[in-house]
């Protein structure tokens, strides 16, 4: 009998059971992952940006675990000799339209406390000469790092505190019971008196599987990036960000050096048709029929028709994907996007039709769930972990046997 298992190595689980193990030294725990080893899912194919918390509505808890993740992320790596480096960004505005909207976005940096810095057009140009716009905003917060390598020093650490990890475990059933969570593998069953799920692109799926309705659904979309070619890596000297559409739920194809010194474009964002569909040609038909009868998954692509297709247009051309990233820096060509392999957001939405937009967990006597995890959940894994221990607490507290 385990005292706690956790589901998913990814960045979530592993920072999950590295604080739990500090909080609980002598109980046993299990971490459970379906691949071969961390991070092989949304932890280990992002852009890498320790995000300093622009976007985020005022009083969320994406907005609270940002600012902390920030600096807890950055210290993690200073403890554990993992390379960052903290080379802020610019988000710019190319046109009259994404000024005003960059005006709203400097009053909400204000309200989520953030230094950060007005530009005009000339300061623009000096700090970047190959970027044109009308305006950006500084943010020096922001930074960069390799999420894979951080969720790989979390896994070093819980077992180096006695955790066990066990890959290639592929959680199937879980009935909860009332002195203890049994859990069944493809292989093998486990006993645990408490149960953490980090399990990402399947959070809905897990949560079925204690019998509960979750009350959402995962939808993937795919982030399709480019490279550039290594004589651009010195081609900006910020991540360089377009300012978003209010309406839409991501940040808009971005400029990303890379901790490894390259740079990349993108993520787009298009419906993914299959959960793990990392190339377009992925199709799960288990996935996509879940898709197209959910009524809010149908509710979602309606009301996005429009910059859907735009979306699905530039991810069919790249010409189209181009133009893009050319309104903000003109003298990148065709030739320039190299391939770089992509990534897939879980991005829960409701059944009537919302973009689920902060972080979401779902609660039972003896498990806790996360459900909504998307950026800037790297960035605030940290947090989240502790947010998370913070619950098993007031939970085990109920529970006489822990
Ligand atoms: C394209 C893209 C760009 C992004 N950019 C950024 C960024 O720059 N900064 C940032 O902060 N965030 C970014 N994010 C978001 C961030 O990567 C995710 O929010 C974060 O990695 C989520 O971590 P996780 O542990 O919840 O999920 P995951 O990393 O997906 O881990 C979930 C794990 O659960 C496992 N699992 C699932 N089901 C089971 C089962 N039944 N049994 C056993 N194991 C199971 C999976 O195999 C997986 O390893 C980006 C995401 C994407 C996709």
């Amino acid at each position: 009998m385990y005292d706690f298992i956790i589901i998913g190595g990814g960045i979530l689980g592993m920072s999950t059971a590295m604080q739990l193990k500090r909080s609980y030294p002598d109980h046993r725990m299990l971490l459970l992952e379906k691949e071969d080893g961390p991070a092989r899912h949304q932890s280990g194919h992002n852009s890498g940006v320790i995000h300093a918390g622009v976007y985020y509505t005022p009083g969320s808890l994406k907005a609270r675990f940002c600012l902390e993740g920030n600096l807890a992320t950055k210290r993690f790596c200073d403890e554990h000799g993992i390379a960052y480096d903290s080379c802020g960004k610019l988000l710019v505005a190319t046109n009259d339209t994404e000024m005003s909207r960059m005006k709203a976005l400097w009053e909400r940096t204000e309200a989520n406390g953030l230094e950060r810095e007005w530009l005009g057009a000339e300061a623009l140009a000096e700090r970047e000469p190959n970027i044109t716009g009308v305006g950006a905003i500084f943010v020096p917060a922001s930074g960069i790092v390799d999420y894979a390598k951080v969720t790989q020093a979390m896994a070093e650490e819980f077992e180096r505190l006695g955790g066990v990890i066990q890959y290639g475990q592929e959680v199937r059933a879980l009935d909860e019971r009332r002195q203890e969570v049994v859990v069944t593998t493809r292989s093998q069953t486990f006993n645990s008196r408490f149960l953490v799920t980090c399990s990402g692109l399947m959070a809905d799926r897990v949560v079925r599987m204690l019998g509960q309705d979750p009350g959402f659904t995962i939808c993937p979309f795919r982030g399709e990036y480019f490279r550039l070619p290594s004589q651009h890596n010195a081609i900006v000297n910020h991540l360089i960000y377009p300012i978003p559409d209010p309406a839409m739920p991501f940040l808009g194809v971005h400029l990303t050096r890379m901790i490894d010194g390259s740079v990349t474009v993108g993520p787009n964002a298009v419906l993914a048709l299959a959960r793990e569909g990392y190339r377009r040609r992925d199709i799960s038909a288990m996935d996509l029929a879940g898709m197209i009868t959910h009524p809010g998954i149908l509710k979602v692509l309606w009301r996005h028709l429009r910059p859907g297709m735009r979306e699905m247009k530039n991810s069919l051309s790249r010409r189209g994907y181009l133009e893009e990233v050319r309104k903000y820096c003109p003298g990148l060509t065709l030739d320039d996007l190299e391939p770089y392999p992509a990534g897939v957001r879980a991005q829960a939405v409701s059944r009537d039709g919302k973009l689920v937009d902060d972080f979401l967990f779902v609660n039972t006597p003896r498990t806790i769930n996360v459900g909504n995890a998307p950026s800037p959940a790297a960035t605030s894994a940290i947090p989240i972990g502790a947010h998370i221990v913070d619950k098993v607490k007031a939970q085990v507290g109920a529970c006489a046997d822990l």
